[in-house]
């Protein structure tokens, strides 16, 4: 019998959860050392990996043994050969051929199961819809992007937190209570993506450039298409990243110097890629969100207006 492959070995940790008393028929403790779980939140599936709903993690059999046992990466491997494949012959390349798909499958850490029961919770609760409120983001808008709602509770603190997913293996969490220390928690890997990449490639004929995923959630709102750098370290990002080249980009980053700077460093882009811009000022407010919340007619219709222009623009080189 095979039973050293990565699937199969990686099958086994039903059998090493339930060698713990870990009950895998109902909810358990969270096994993230980092994770002060009192609620059961964890949940075995089928697909031979347990889930957080508190913490969003996710962890395979490799992943367990080092959270659970206190080791690293290394040696929990070679402890799941010793505990599972006991006696068998294991060459070099088999044992790099796993090391390699247990990488990539950590790169793709699924975080959907978490997204959907956050979105649940968010529903539910006052204080985070009170909060969405304030910032003027739609009910529509909560939907489209999955928005959920999730209490994080750390050995290094915790957090009431809305998250917006980003990608189905990072998203961005938004502290919105008082006594938090953090203002924003960010799940690994979230710190170099972009916010709602499909923008970039729809057919609508424009696409506003801001920086936080909440000015991109304020465009959204006012059904403007619109991405978020996350960052603007995220411009080589947004250069190499796939694009439709014949949209107008309008730029609408923060009023402030790190705004301003990646605002010219965009527009050298486009000229030396001849893509068509425009800029917005955000009505002279220090990001598109705070110009939503303080004006909303007037943001409103300075979208309505630049997208107006947009369209002339298209129709003048239709034209030439
Ligand atoms: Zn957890």
């Amino acid at each position: 019998m095979n039973s050293f492959d990565y699937e199969s070995l990686k099958s086994n940790l039903r059998s090493y959860l339930e060698s713990h008393n870990i009950n895998t028929s109902k909810m358990f403790n969270c096994i993230n050392p980092n994770h002060r779980d009192i609620n059961a939140s964890m949940k075995y599936y089928d697909d031979n990996k347990v889930y957080c709903f508190g913490c969003g993690e996710c962890y395979n059999l490799f992943d367990a043994i080092c959270a659970i046992e206190n080791v690293g990466p290394k040696e929990a491997f070679n402890r799941a050969l010793q505990y599972f494949c006991h006696g068998q012959k294991i060459t070099p390349r088999q044992i790099k051929k796993i090391v390699k798909e247990d990488k990539i499958e950590k790169e793709n850490k699924d975080y959907n199961k978490a997204y959907n029961y956050w979105h649940k919770k968010l529903k539910a609760n006052k204080q985070a819809k009170e909060y969405l409120r304030t910032r003027k983001i739609s009910d529509k808008t909560i939907d489209k992007f999955n928005l959920g709602y999730n209490e994080f509770d750390f050995i290094a603190g915790g957090l009431k937190a809305i998250v917006i997913p980003i990608t189905d293996n990072s998203y961005t969490a938004r502290n919105i209570s008082n006594d938090g220390n953090v203002r924003y928690y960010k799940s690994k890997g979230s710190h170099t993506d972009i916010f709602n990449k499909k923008a970039l490639v729809n057919n609508i004929p424009f696409c506003f450039i801001c920086e936080g995923e909440f000015d991109c959630l304020s465009f959204e709102t006012v059904n403007a298409n619109s991405i978020a750098l996350g960052s603007t370290c995220n411009i080589e990002k947004f250069k190499n990243i796939e694009k439709n080249k014949n949209k107008v980009y309008i730029l609408a980053l923060d009023n402030d110097e790190a705004g301003e700077k990646a605002n010219l460093e965009l527009k050298e882009y486009f000229r030396d890629n001849h893509i068509k811009f425009l800029d917005f000022d955000n009505l002279g407010f220090k990001d598109p969100n705070q110009a939503l919340v303080q004006e909303e007619d007037n943001f409103k219709n300075s979208i309505n207006q630049i997208i107006e222009r947009v369209n002339r623009k298209i129709k003048q080189d239709e034209m030439m």
